[in-house]
């Protein structure tokens, strides 16, 4: 990349792309790989001595992985990126970095669900403890909590269902005060609404399957780090025998070619729906950080430059489940289905209730929207059917 520019729309368009290495093709090449050539013994050995600075075997990296850590990590302001199968191994790379046997962790109540499950499963059997802290904790309230034994705080903001927004600088100003690591699921606001590291988180996770690749179709994580925090994490994903496949890696770079339109645009039908449904009287609220009522919006003002087109809501207390299901099952343009991120709308019915310890979450039953790239015409008038169905059958 020849440009000195940090300006988001210029970065998602020109980082990590290196034409003049590959006979000036536009978008690096997919390289599949697995075994890698030497022509000599002294420059087999000089490989093996710096396995992740160069391609020396397929799992440990290929020129397309490359390119896609390093348009991220540029776009996201980090040192290095690790470019994980999938968000949720990003997520659970980046915590065995830093934990051990006896040590504690501080957990977002928030957090991503199949993370809590690592945590309170696979980490609990390995002697590693969970401490869950209420999203919206002060820094004074979260330094009350650490113990001489807490390695990692993790964060996730905003956070998955419900949608709360940390006090981000508050919290690893006490992390750094007591040495403890900081990583933060960035997924909501990644690429370029929010940037983690520019705040001393010390790793950036994101879930590069939602917007990164931005078309439904492929698995792809990356934990963006500091000089720091690269090679703990690097050896980690190397530990677990993580590999991201180049095909994936291709689809990923090329979703952050188009993520600067199609992320103003979600931000805008997302807003448009979440103003719709919050007008709705069968609606008690509505979890959407870019919405003046909602408790985050000054915290989201402060640090993000925008929102993504996920949000929640909560429909009024005692609204009967086969009235909600009548709503759902009839949408025509709202697909029914997990992730998020894609081109298309989605909704989902959610359990938070079944899931928050710190606090318990208590509002009326939950769903979540994605708002895709349809016309927003037609998304609000599907909503409008549903609402009528929700009421004939209530
Ligand atoms: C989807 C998601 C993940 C996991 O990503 P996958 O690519 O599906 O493994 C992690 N964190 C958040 C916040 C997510 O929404």
């Amino acid at each position: 990349m020849r440009t000195k520019s940090t300006k988001p729309d210029t970065l998602l368009a020109h980082a990590g792309r290196h034409p003049e290495k590959n006979f000036g093709v536009v978008n690096p090449p997919v390289y599949h790989a697995s075994t890698i050539l030497s022509q000599t013994v002294a420059e087999y050995e000089a490989l093996n001595r710096n396995r992740f600075n160069q391609v020396t075997y397929g799992r440990h990296g290929t020129p397309t992985s490359f390119a896609f850590e390093e348009a991220v990590a540029t776009i996201q302001g980090g040192a290095r990126a690790v470019a994980f199968c999938s968000g949720a191994a990003a997520c659970i790379g980046s915590i065995l970095a830093y934990v051990k046997t006896g040590d504690n962790l501080l957990m977002v109540d928030s957090v991503y669900s199949p993370v809590r499950s690592f945590c309170t499963g696979f980490l609990n059997r390995f002697g590693v403890e969970t401490t869950f802290y209420d999203p919206m904790i002060s820094g004074e309230a979260i330094e009350k909590l650490i113990k001489p034994n807490t390695r990692v705080i993790y964060l996730e903001s905003p956070g998955s269902l419900t949608f709360e927004v940390q006090d981000v600088p508050a919290i690893v100003a006490v992390a750094k005060a007591h040495g403890i690591t900081t990583m933060l699921d960035n997924t909501w606001g990644a690429p370029m609404f929010f940037k983690p590291l520019a705040l001393g988180v010390d790793i950036d996770i994101i879930s590069a399957t939602k917007y990164i690749v931005g078309h439904s179709d492929a698995m792809m994580g990356i934990a963006v780090c500091t000089k720091e925090s690269f090679l703990p994490v690097r050896n980690s994903a190397a530990d677990i025998g993580n590999h991201a496949a180049p095909d994936d890696c291709y689809l990923a770079m090329r979703g952050l070619r188009t993520a600067g339109v199609r992320m103003r645009q979600h931000q805008k039908q997302g807003l448009a729906l979440a103003e719709y449904l919050e007008a709705r009287p069968e609606v008690e609220r509505v979890m959407h950080p870019g919405l003046p009522s909602d408790p985050g919006h000054a915290l989201w003002k402060r640090d993000f430059t925008g929102a993504c087109g996920l949000f929640g809501v909560a429909l009024k207390r005692g609204t009967p489940k086969k009235a909600i299901d009548a709503m759902l099952d009839g949408y025509t343009l709202f697909g029914m289905g997990a992730s998020w991120g894609g081109f298309e709308s989605l909704v989902l019915p959610t359990h938070p209730e079944q899931l928050r310890t710190t606090p318990k979450w208590d509002t009326g039953p939950c769903l979540r929207y994605h708002a895709g790239l349809e016309d927003i015409d037609d998304l609000i008038a599907d909503l409008d059917q549903g609402f009528a169905r929700l009421k004939a059958a209530s």
